[in-house]
């Protein structure tokens, strides 16, 4: 496994690599099993210690035969290549709890509300009577009056959709699109919500038409957590040939073209303590090693980081790496002797809610009886609020270490938050006795996932992002600038793979 600080580059081309695999997420493992059976030496490289990157299972002390989904925690039906992999590897499917339907609560503006409830004579909303509808129907409402989409149209030809006035509506954002055409108070209906859809006013108007003309699926889960699926991966890869490694806590910083064909990959090794990466500081911290192809299975936020001349130099290659914005997200779970959240709700399986927790979900019972809530799943701005407050307090009695801890000044105000969502006494709630939390919100996660900018073209974005240089064995196979609804799933990663290996890497 060990890397030494040697220069394996121009003068020993033999030694180069066939190919390096930038990045230990799914994409990393799934790129190295796909070659798993090619003859290749090939080495996946990864910046902490810890393979799965954004697909992150935990587990909690306090609550045996339970786990925290601190990233990405189910998938759906026409996910089919992370379910076919997913079976070919040995995993079990299993349902994603139970399915969000009229189990679902919301909490707004200091109301709770049913499904039925939120375009109906509770709503805390005053909205007008032809916006009183589910906000899905509301969107497709808005865009079937102000637009020229027509249900063939869309989503073939959402890039010639246009406005009445005849603005092409893939050019605008969120922001300026709804603030035109609907009512500032049913823009914030949608908001409110959406908990996690239309936060971000700057992403491009389409995303809430996809959104709402996404067909909806049951969703499923990976018995012990989806962490299993790049670890399996990475566990087949690696024992399948004796020239295929896995170097943790090394940090591709930069990436040169070798005068003998291939790459020079700049290294820095790093170390991890409990969840914390930093470069390691020794004098010989830096290797360069020599790879004939390189794929980066690292998001845009990571891609930004690496100094490669040909992609900086490039104004089309940048546009397009800067053509998705990274959007922060985080997670925090709480454990207790009880579910007390089921005091006055025993039905209610998770809520959405316009305060800083946005949506929380009833989690697992462990075999002692000590039960999970996931007490916020959030995203955007409200990342920064929690990363804030959890500089503050000291980890409560039960907390992961490090990076995962949770103070009780963050619990104290989750429980603030929750004793109204779920209308409970503050005083009434039991002391927790464990928790764990994850911000992605810093390197090299600077982001849950990213979003398509105004004026982009999607389809033409993820043609450039598997090659950005034509002349270069350089790809990038990343969900960032995936299609449609698949940015935001681990699906879009492999979808990417897969594009990247059948267009450039067939047997
Ligand atoms: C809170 C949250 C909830 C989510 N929910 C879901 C869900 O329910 N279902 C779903 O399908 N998806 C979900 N996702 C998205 C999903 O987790 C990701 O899309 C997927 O894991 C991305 O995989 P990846 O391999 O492309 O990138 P990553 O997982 O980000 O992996 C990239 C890896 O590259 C490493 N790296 C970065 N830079 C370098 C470098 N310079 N040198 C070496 N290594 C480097 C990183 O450390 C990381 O391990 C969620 C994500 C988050 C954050």
């Amino acid at each position: 496994m060990a890397t030494t600080n040697t220069t394996k580059a121009d003068n020993e081309p033999n030694d180069c690599l066939d190919i390096a695999v930038i990045g230990g997420g799914i994409g990393g493992a799934y790129t190295g099993w796909r070659l798993r059976d090619r003859g290749l030496s090939i080495s996946v490289f990864e910046y902490s210690d810890r393979v799965g990157g954004r697909l992150f299972t935990a587990e909690l002390p306090e609550a045996p035969g339970t786990y925290l989904e601190f990233g990405g925690m189910r998938f759906r039906t026409d996910h089919s290549i992370l379910i076919n992999t997913a079976i070919e590897i040995g995993l079990k499917i299993v349902p994603f709890q139970k399915s969000d339907g009229n189990q679902k609560l919301w909490y707004l503006r200091g109301t709770h509300l049913g499904k039925d409830d939120l375009r109906g004579s509770k709503t805390p909303f005053n909205l007008k009577a032809n916006e009183r509808k589910s906000p899905e129907a509301l969107i497709r409402d808005i865009f079937t009056n102000n637009t020229n989409i027509t249900s063939t149209k869309f989503p073939e030809e959402m890039y010639s959709l246009t406005t009445n006035d005849g603005v092409p509506v893939y050019k605008m954002s969120q922001l300026n699109f709804y603030s035109h055409y609907a009512t500032m108070e049913a823009y914030g209906y949608l908001q409110a919500c959406m908990a996690m859809g239309l936060v971000n006013q700057q992403q491009g108007a389409l995303r809430g038409v996809k959104m709402a003309n996404s067909p909806s699926s049951a969703l499923h889960a990976i018995e012990g957590g989806m962490g299993r699926l790049p670890t399996t991966l990475m566990d087949i890869f690696r024992q399948r040939s004796k020239s295929h490694h896995l170097h943790l806590n090394h940090q591709l910083i930069r990436i040169e073209k070798s005068q003998t064909g291939g790459y020079n990959l700049r290294f820095r090794r790093t170390q991890t303590v409990d969840g914390v990466t930093t470069p390691l500081t020794t004098d010989d911290n830096e290797v360069t090693i020599c790879a004939r192809k390189v794929i980066l299975a690292v998001p845009r936020n990571c891609l930004v980081h690496v100094d490669f001349p040909t992609f900086r130099n490039n104004p089309a290659i940048m546009n397009s790496i800067n053509s998705v914005f990274d959007d922060p997200a985080g997670k925090i779970f709480l454990a207790y002797p009880y579910k007390w959240w089921k005091t006055g709700n025993p039905d209610t399986t998770n809520t959405d809610s316009d305060l800083p927790c946005r949506h929380t979900r009833d989690w697992f019972t462990g075999t002692n009886n000590v039960s999970i809530i996931l007490a916020s799943y959030h995203n955007g701005e409200t990342t920064r609020y929690w990363r804030e407050l959890s500089q503050f307090g000291t980890p409560i009695p039960g907390s992961l270490p490090g990076a995962n801890a949770v103070t009780d000044v963050v619990k104290n105000r989750l429980e603030t938050y929750l004793s109204l969502i779920y209308n409970v006494n503050q005083s009434d709630i039991p002391e927790a006795v464990g928790g764990g939390m994850m911000l992605w919100d810093r390197y090299p996660f600077e982001a849950g996932w990213h979003c398509f900018k105004p004026g982009f073209k999607e389809d033409e974005v993820a043609e450039i992002m598997m090659k950005p240089s034509p002349s270069d064995d350089v790809y990038v196979v990343s969900n960032s600038w995936a299609e449609g609804m698949l940015g935001v799933w681990s699906e879009g990663t492999l979808h990417a793979v897969d594009r990247v290996l059948s267009n450039y890497f067939s047997k």
